[in-house]
């Protein structure tokens, strides 16, 4: 048991029927059928192959794209065929989520055996609006489709989905109403190491903010400072925008029109009263770059034009986050310094990036693009902890505790001793 939540130390799976929820949500190459990227269905390896050597009969859930995101909205096919390379044993795979077909496959399952439904998205109720507008209670969930379907053919739950830990959803707030439940490792690993950052993090502690993910990163830079968990905040991207937009320095036109476009505006306002607290913690960049016909421009903070849009921050900023990171002790990071993914713009977070690698300090860096950054500068072994929640990280950095948490901690209460 940790914070409350049983672990697989507690479970006796042998011979069970495990409902086991992962998040292996990938990028997806819809020509080809393939997908582009596998670390989140790497991460989720140890859980399952520990759930099927102690003889579970392992179900696994997982959804595939959303619906904000609809090109990356597939099937879970291809990831049984990744899935069984990875594990070296067969996983069945079934186009059906909770209908009859996949009800008589869990069914038939043998002792150790793996299947993988198809995209629990396919159903309607797992969907945003349902998150969003409707509103269900764990206790509604409990009552969907999926919940009411799959529960009565199972012995226990396990959720190894921590990077889908922020949201309430059936899948991942349902079952654990009705069955006694349990996080897998992977679940275990990362919420341990973001506890540990929020809670006790060893001095100085450095917050490394950039991105374009700005409610979230705004709520979370309000409770680490608040409580005292950073010591410093070294902002980038469209949050370091926001911050010098907010105290009145030139960004450019191009950034501003970019803030408001993407109705950040609200944000302004909150710099300005964050800053005017914490001052002395949060670090602005100092010069910024921006790009004309094709090539890189860079200039101090006064001598930017009017009409540029910053795109990263300067070289000056670099070297002086790198100073910061490399005299820290512990380092989180969401969020690249600019747009990384093109060549005129990416020096700065590429220069942190490696800084980040060659610290002593203890990392621990989680989002999609900032893995993708990670894995672009060919650093990924250099790096702490990389974590495969990014909204879930900064979710649980703001303090708030998360659905599938909540929902894991009334599943420990079903799991008797
Ligand atoms: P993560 O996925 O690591 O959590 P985000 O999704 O919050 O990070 O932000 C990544 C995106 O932010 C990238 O696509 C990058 O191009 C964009 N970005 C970074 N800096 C800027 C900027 N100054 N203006 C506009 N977009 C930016
Ligand atoms: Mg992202």
């Amino acid at each position: 048991m940790q914070f409350g939540i049983k672990t697989l130390d507690d479970a006796r799976v042998e011979g069970k029927t495990v409902l086991c929820r992962v998040d292996i949500n990938q990028p997806v190459d819809r020509e080809k059928g393939t997908l582009k990227s596998i670390n989140r269905i790497e991460a989720c390896v140890p859980t399952i192959k520990e759930l099927s050597d102690k003889g579970a009969r392992v179900v696994l859930l997982a959804h595939q794209g959303s619906d904000i995101e609809y090109k990356n909205y597939y099937t879970t096919k291809p990831h049984a065929a990744v899935l069984s390379r990875l594990l070296d044993r067969e996983v069945q795979w079934i186009d059906d989520v909770c209908g009859p077909a996949a009800r008589a496959a869990i069914q038939n399952l043998k002792n150790g055996r793996i299947l993988l439904l198809d995209n629990v998205r396919f159903v309607a109720e797992e969907q945003t609006l349902f998150e969003m507008k409707l509103r269900l209670t764990h206790e509604q969930q409990a009552k969907t489709l999926l919940v009411e379907k799959l529960a009565p053919l199972a012995d226990l739950y396990v959720c190894d989905a921590f990077a889908a830990s922020h949201r309430d959803q059936p899948s991942l707030c349902g079952f654990e109403q009705v069955l006694p439940s349990y996080m897998g490792r992977l679940f275990e690993k990362e919420f341990c190491t973001v506890a540990q950052v929020m809670e006790e993090p060893v001095r100085p502690c450095v917050f490394v903010l950039g991105g374009a993910k700005i409610s979230d990163a705004f709520l979370m830079m309000k409770t680490v400072l608040d409580r005292g968990t950073a010591d410093q905040i070294l902002t980038g991207g469209l949050v370091g925008n926001i911050f010098l937009t907010a105290l009145g320095k030139e960004t450019g036109r191009g950034s501003v029109d970019f803030i408001m476009k993407s109705n950040y505006g609200e944000y302004i306002e909150k710099a300005r009263e964050l800053y005017a607290q914490y001052s002395e913690k949060i670090i602005l960049p100092a010069d910024l770059a921006w790009v004309q016909d094709g090539v890189r421009q860079e200039a101090a903070l006064g001598c930017i034009p009017a009409d540029i849009a910053a795109v990263d921050v300067g070289g000056e900023t670099a070297k002086l986050y790198r100073e910061i990171i490399l005299n820290a002790k512990t380092v989180f990071v969401n969020g690249p310094m600019g747009v990384f993914e093109q060549a005129p713009s990416e020096a700065g977070t590429k220069a942190v990036w490696q800084a980040l690698a060659d610290t002593e300090a203890h990392t621990v860096l989680g989002g999609g693009d900032s893995i993708t950054a990670t894995e672009k500068y060919g650093l990924t072994d250099q790096m702490g902890y990389i974590c495969t929640g990014g909204g879930a990280l900064i979710r649980f950095l703001t303090g708030e505790e998360l659905p599938v948490v909540r929902a894991l901690r009334h599943g420990a209460g079903l799991c008797g001793n």
